[in-house]
């Protein structure tokens, strides 16, 4: 971006305030912003409080070495002590921890108590197989119990896990084993995917033919199929069943490392980003109970996204499992057997707060509005949307279609760095604004900056930074300290730089605008790509946008819109009627400036493995390079079949 600040097109005025019986028994309230603004590690230490320490704190926050963090120094606790066994101990045993729904439709019930169980388990098989506090172990799972368990076994003997989408190439698998020296992978034979079995021991078989240190493999049968069999090689069943349902956990420091995790990918090669036990703790229990307003009593809470992404190990895994939630895990895939299967479990478990991604949402307004129409989704009290911008019209369609015109949507803002929630509306307090992330929560100093660190004024745009640090931050890149020092604290002196530009709106509420990488400048303004692709979306036709700043002779930049129809739109979207229909659109919902160049009629865009669009692939179609980084794309026949739509870039 540069000297000037991002131009304020989009004007979105529609407001949402709280449900009045919401915000009348609100876990959090306004005052809570007050608190924790008069004593900010005052909060934390508070919030800290939720966890069972074995060994209290004698400091809440260690900066004497920024950007080096830790937090409740000399503190001890265990991760899976916290997530599972102090629930039974307070009685709460019979409560559900997971209900667990595969793709072909088989159930299990895992309640708190057969939670410790099965975790005790696993842990002693892994010290059976030689891991020890420290030690890393790669976990490759699909969304099957196994892989919660297998996470919080690894926290409950102080290895570190490194959890690897179960969709990642064996090349992407064995770079990130080799990364954290892995010794031990857990993986499955296969996975449901569509109704098929899809392989996945193979794949591992590959990654660590040339991974040294890893000693053994520890496989779970789901699917049943055939596999291949090493000396390494031991099957879940064999090792895990026979072992003792008791094992104690030991406490462990409150920075001992509890997970490394690599993003996504959108912008680049990904990172191997690390997290430590207490302060991660601290936030992700916290923010899961202010931000959904959590009841664990009564609520029950389902978060589509896959654990093998931040998303999940923190609002599947780690925030809920601390807070003595009730969840739910789905196995497969949105579409199987039929394009309402989520809605059917929402329907069967009688979800009460649901967490999903704007990617899914668009996809369900392609497929149609009549298919959520067809369950009952009335025991829905509250929504929520991370991972990209959410464009308002998708926003108000989640809010009228699936929480009925009645649920609150929070739209949470956070990164794998950030390890929990930093933005995001309180459902009892904020009233909803469609596209914005609103505030920095309790506890959480963040600003929009410009180009200078300076707080911009509200009505400005630039960069969203955070200026203290929080608990569930980032602690370094695995491995790499100074590649942590310079991605994320050289842009801005004593700032946190996210690498996303956001805007604030007149009452001071944030708007995040997507990566500053892909702000375009067209004849000497600052556009950003998520507003020209929310005037797309608000075409009643369209249902997906992606936009990316080609190199232009005239205007610097020109914009270049890719565009998937709704279901609905009919047969005519092809044509250049509607291309033209399109770009007026824009043109008025934005002004002339924001006119599209090009828009080209697509079938699918090119989205991370976590569904997010990579526009940087776009870009580099649009101005005929070769792609960079491919390997956390889904599916690279999308961008033949994009380059194919783009003449001019030839
Ligand atoms: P990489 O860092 O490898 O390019 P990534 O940034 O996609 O990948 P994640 O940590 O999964 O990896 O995603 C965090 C990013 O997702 C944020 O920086 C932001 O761009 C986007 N994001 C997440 N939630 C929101 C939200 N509610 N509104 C806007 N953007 C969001
Ligand atoms: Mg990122």
């Amino acid at each position: 971006m540069s000297q000037e600040t991002l131009s304020n097109l989009l004007q979105e005025n529609r407001r949402f305030a709280p449900p009045p019986e919401l915000a009348a028994s609100a876990n959090v309230t306004a005052q809570t912003y007050e608190e924790a603004a008069a004593d900010r590690l005052g909060f934390w230490e508070r919030q800290a409080e939720r966890l069972t320490w074995a060994k209290p704190w004698n400091e809440v926050l260690d900066w004497s070495n920024p950007p080096f963090a830790k937090w409740f120094v000399g503190g001890e606790l265990n991760v899976a002590y916290n997530c599972v066994d102090r629930h039974v101990e307070a009685g709460l045993g019979d409560r559900v921890a997971y209900h667990w729904e595969g793709e072909p439709g088989d159930t299990r019930t895992l309640t708190y108590a057969d939670l410790q169980r099965e975790v005790a388990k696993a842990a002693n098989a892994l010290l059976e197989l030689g891991v020890r506090k420290g030690d890393r172990v790669a976990i490759y799972l699909p969304m099957i119990p196994e892989l919660p368990i297998s996470m919080l076994a690894c926290a409950r003997i102080g290895a570190t896990h490194s959890v690897v989408f179960a969709g990642f190439s064996a090349e992407a698998l064995r770079t990130r084993i080799a990364d954290a020296q892995a010794k031990v992978v857990i993986t499955a034979d296969g996975q449901n995917r569509r109704g098929k079995h899809a392989a996945l021991k193979p794949t591992v078989d590959d990654a660590v033919a040339s991974t040294p240190d890893v000693e053994h493999v520890l496989v779970v049968r789901r699917t049943g199929q055939e596999v291949a069999h090493h000396e390494r090689d031991v099957w879940w069943h064999d090792l895990v069943e026979r072992q003792s349902t008791e094992h104690t956990a030991e406490p462990h420091d409150a920075e001992h490392p509890l997970y490394i995790l690599y993003t996504s990918g959108t912008t680049g090669k990904p990172k191997g980003i690390l997290h430590t036990s207490g302060g991660y703790l601290t936030q992700v229990a916290y923010t899961h109970h202010a931000v959904f307003d959590l009841k664990p009593e009564t609520d029950v809470y389902w978060c589509s996204a896959d654990i093998g992404w931040v998303t999940g190990h923190s609002y599947i895994v780690y925030g809920p499992l601390a807070n003595g939630a009730t969840s739910v895990i789905y196995e497969g895939t949105p579409d199987t057997p039929h394009q309402g299967r989520w809605w059917e479990i929402i329907e069967k478990y009688k979800v009460t707060l649901f967490y999903t991604a704007p990617t899914a949402i668009r996809t369900f307004m392609k497929w149609g509005e009549e298919i959520p129409a067809r369950h009952d989704l009335s025991s829905l009290r509250l929504i929520g949307s991370v991972g990209e911008p959410i464009n308002p019209e998708a926003y108000v369609w989640y809010r009228e279609r699936i929480g009925a015109g009645r649920c609150p949507v929070v739209d949470t803002w956070w990164q794998t760095e950030t390890g929990g929630i930093m933005v995001s509306p309180l459902p009892g307090v904020t009233e909803g604004k469609p596209g914005a992330a609103m505030r920095p929560l309790p506890g959480i100093v963040a600003d929009v900056v410009d180009d200078q660190g300076q707080s911009v004024p509200n009505g400005g745009g630039g960069f969203l930074v955070v200026k203290e640090p929080w608990p569930s931050m980032l602690r370094t890149i695995w491995g790499d300290d100074e590649r942590y020092v310079k991605t994320y604290w050289s842009r801005f002196e004593g700032m946190y730089f996210a690498g996303d530009g956001a805007k604030k709106d007149d009452d001071g509420d944030f708007w995040l605008l997507g990566r500053v990488d892909d702000v375009m400048l067209v004849s000497g303004h600052n556009i950003s790509t998520t507003e020209v692709e929310s005037a797309l979306v608000s075409h009643p036709k369209v249902a997906e946008a992606a936009v990316t700043g080609a190199t232009d002779p005239v205007t610097g930049q020109a914009i270049v819109a890719f565009v998937i129809p709704r279901g609905n739109a009919g047969a005519d979207v092809d044509g250049e009627e509607f291309v033209a229909e399109l770009r007026d659109h824009v043109a008025k919902t934005l002004g002339p400036i924001a006119k599209p160049r090009q828009i080209m009629v697509v079938p699918e865009l090119p989205k991370t493995r976590s569904g997010k669009i990579m526009r940087r692939l776009l870009r580099d179609v649009a101005e005929n390079r070769s792609l960079g980084d491919v390997t956390t794309l889904t599916d690279s026949s999308v961008m033949d079949l994009i380059s194919t739509k783009l003449p001019s870039a030839k």
